[in-house]
């Protein structure tokens, strides 16, 4: 049975980055959010590499970069890989060209035990109240709506919660999200299977790519070799799906194995030991199947985060998807509770948005895993249409990073907000362009898909930044509906 029963405007499963973010971006509109996390923080997960579209877009919104920036992580300033047709290790860097370097253009290699309590603490602090040791069992319907949560506290008792919105943002291994109807899709491409360790004592690379995240390509399939700090090195073999049978059996020795094989890594390795105790201490297998709802919502219902979908861990997407979803999902959520906007428009507009983002990601590493292009020819066919001074990597990076908005400086935002459009307008530019290139076109420019978006990271870090100042919102899509000017809702275009 449960007793006297609570309400709130919101209830969020999951204290990841999805659902601490939504969390505060509702709570900091003055609506009543409880989240629920069924382990106690700091707890352990995968996913260390962040993009700085979440450290200076997502996290400024919810006014946690500051805090994450004080942490002490381990700065990114890009990645370096040995991947493709090119022997040779390449890098690339966020801030490598001039119209992008800046204090905004970096990232955090991040513990995320630490990292995700980050998040929680501020959402709470924000307003959110937070209940660990809280697991959902299911959702409530009525009436063909979701209209509240059981969950089970730290005694096993239950309880029953209602809300006008429940978000799933628990995570992949959750049966919530089958709630909202539709199926999880599963890519044919991306099959992997990842076998990860901690290691103290790696290497480092020579400063300043010491804080990137280094991917080596081999047979099997990739390494990924992170310094989350001067000692520890998080290490992961994702190996193909054909190749499984290489992390079956003990762990321990089948990593040795696959390090063995793979003569970069080796050498990073050779004077490192592997941490055996606390929370770094376990050798760990994760399936990493990229996969999709075909439905990201329903009435009474969201899902965010990898409860929604996951696409493969080389170009470090996921924590952005988490926080990027979790910003559509409360601008919908904010928007219908202000009456901006109705439900099915504020929703669709989520969906999307959100669809895309993940469709980009997906082109874009498809392409990437084909290995028989050499990075020069990306590089290549950036620089011939933008035309510029730099080199073919810088044209690359610009192209990659959308416009970063460090330069567009916080003491005199009116100029900065001028810039920006200008920034935005020409980038916008040299990706059409670009993709009228047509066949001679690397796969990663073709989509339209991908173009758009890479010009939406852009977008939110300048709404974070500079609010008001950036001038109204355009629809992404035809008809669709624009953010307001502090970007925590939807709402109609204003006519003119
Ligand atoms: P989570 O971080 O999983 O949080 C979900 C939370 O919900 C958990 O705290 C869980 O305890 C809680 N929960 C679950 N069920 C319930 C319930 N019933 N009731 C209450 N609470 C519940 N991403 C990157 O950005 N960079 C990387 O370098 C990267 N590397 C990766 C490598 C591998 C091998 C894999 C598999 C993934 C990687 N990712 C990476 C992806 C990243 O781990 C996830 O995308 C990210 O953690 C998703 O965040 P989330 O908030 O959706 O979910």
């Amino acid at each position: 049975g449960t007793e006297g029963q609570e309400e709130f405007d919101v209830v969020v499963v999951g204290g990841g980055p999805g659902g601490s973010t939504l969390g505060t971006l509702v709570a900091m509109q003055g609506h009543r959010v409880l989240l629920l996390e069924k382990e106690t923080f700091p707890r352990y997960q995968i996913g260390e590499s962040l993009l700085p579209s979440t450290v200076h877009g997502v996290c400024r919104m919810t006014g946690v970069t500051d805090k994450i920036v004080d942490a002490g992580f381990t700065l990114k300033h890009g990645g370096t890989f040995r991947w493709g047709a090119n022997p040779e290790p390449w890098t690339f860097s966020f801030s490598v060209s001039p119209r992008t370097a800046g204090p905004t253009s970096t990232a955090f290699q991040v513990e995320r035990s630490r990292f995700d309590k980050i998040l929680l603490d501020n959402a709470a602090e924000k307003g959110v109240e937070v209940r660990q040791r809280a697991s959902v069992q299911n959702v409530v319907e009525e009436d063909g709506r979701v209209v509240g949560v059981v969950y089970a506290d730290a005694s096993g008792e239950r309880h029953e919660v209602r809300a006008k919105w429940v978000v799933d943002a628990s995570g992949n291994r959750s049966g919530i999200h089958k709630a909202v109807g539709g199926k999880r899709e599963y890519s044919d491409f991306f099959r992997s299977l990842a076998l990860f360790g901690y290691f103290e004592n790696g290497r480092r690379m020579a400063p300043p790519t010491a804080g990137n995240i280094l991917c080596v390509a081999f047979d099997s399939g990739w390494f990924w070799y992170i310094p989350l700090s001067d000692t520890l090195t998080s290490v992961g073999a994702v190996v193909r799906h054909d190749m499984a049978e290489k992390v079956q059996g003990d762990p321990e020795k089948a990593l040795n194995a696959l390090i063995a094989e793979c003569p970069m890594i080796k050498d990073f390795l050779s004077d490192a030991t592997r941490v055996t105790t606390g929370q770094y201490g376990e050798i760990r297998v994760r399936k990493d199947y990229s996969y999709r709802q075909t439905k990201f919502w329903r009435p009474g219902l969201v899902l965010v985060g990898d409860a929604a979908c996951f696409v493969d861990p080389v170009f470090s997407s996921g924590v952005h998807l988490a926080t990027y979803g979790a910003l559509l999902a409360a601008r919908s959520i904010n928007g219908v509770l202000a009456g901006t906007v109705g439900q099915d428009r504020a929703f669709a507009e989520f969906e999307a948005r959100y669809v895309r983002e993940y469709s980009v990601f997906y082109e874009f590493l498809m392409s990437f895993y084909d290995m028989h292009v050499d990075e020069d020819s990306y590089f290549w066919s950036a620089k011939k249409v933008t035309q510029n001074q730099y080199g073919e990597l810088e044209s690359f990076v610009d192209l990659v990073a959308g416009v970063s908005s460090d330069e567009f400086g916080l003491h005199d935002a009116e100029s900065a907000a001028l810039r920006f459009k200008e920034a935005s307008a020409e980038f916008a530019g040299a990706v059409d362009a670009i993709a009228a290139e047509g066949e001679n076109m690397v796969p990663l420019f073709k989509s339209t898909v991908v173009r758009q978006a890479m010009q939406e990271s852009g977008q939110v870090q300048g709404r974070a930044l500079l609010g008001a100042e950036l001038g109204p919102d355009t629809p992404m899509f035809p008809g669709g509906l624009v953010t307001s000017d502090d970007g925590m809702l939807w709402q109609e275009p204003a006519q003119s």
